[in-house]
């Protein structure tokens, strides 16, 4: 891809000339870029780094005095590091689903009933107007096990406050959380320590 980007400028174009091209178009598509609205990140893909990039939208919103609302599905019975962070921030409300994982459970009545119990307080945030920022940690999988109806959450997400940005995590992304989510990305898996046999870190994986 950068090979690409320098393949345009002709050879013996100096740094300067090409350097003075790129500003002028970042420049412009500065200017062109000026709506300002809510916005959905979908962060999708089998690698590691959705959820914990999602904490990292969390930390810029609350850079700003913004009021977040997180709701994680399928947090799994282990607190994590940034649960114990959130828990003292003040701008900051969560609601867990705190079952397991449902390879543990095994209850598919169970699970369902805590993701409704979940979904409720989520929705909850996406109604209100004073919430900037809903995380929806792991939500893609509520929709393919089918514990949540992916029209409601749709709706829900369509009639949220007009400047409210979400965040949805999870592998698998469904074709409609894609297309109405802004800005979607897929972490690749690549290479992970665990299949090293290197045991989850703190600090780094929980
Ligand atoms: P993280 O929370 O670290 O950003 P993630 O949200 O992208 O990870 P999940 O699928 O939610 O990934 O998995 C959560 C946990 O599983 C984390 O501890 C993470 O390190 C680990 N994990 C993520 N991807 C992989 C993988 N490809 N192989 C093994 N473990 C993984
Ligand atoms: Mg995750």
């Amino acid at each position: 891809m950068a090979d690409n980007q320098y393949k345009k400028y002709p050879k013996g174009t100096s740094y300067r000339a090409r350097m003075q091209r790129k500003k002028n178009h970042i420049d412009s598509r500065i200017q062109e870029a000026n709506i300002d609205k809510g916005i959905i990140v979908l962060l999708t893909g089998n690698g590691k780094g959705k959820s914990s990039s999602s904490l990292g939208m969390v930390c810029r919103a609350l850079g700003y005095n913004m009021q977040v609302g997180i709701a994680k599905f399928l947090k799994g019975m282990q607190d994590t590091g940034e649960d114990a962070f959130l828990a003292k921030q003040p701008n900051v409300q969560t609601a867990f689903m705190k079952t397991g994982f449902t390879w543990d459970t095994q209850d598919k009545e169970y699970d369902t009933a805590m993701a409704v119990e979940t979904w409720s307080k989520a929705q909850g945030y996406l109604k209100d107007k004073s919430i900037d920022l809903v995380v929806l940690d792991e939500l893609t999988y509520m929709i393919s096990y089918k514990y949540l109806d992916e029209q409601m959450i749709l709706d829900a997400l369509n009639n949220r406050p007009k400047n409210q940005h979400v965040v949805i995590t999870g592998r698998a992304a469904s074709k409609s959380l894609i297309d109405i989510a802004d800005t979607v990305s897929e972490v690749k898996d690549i290479k992970h320590a665990f299949r090293a046999n290197i045991k989850a870190q703190k600090g780094v994986d929980l």
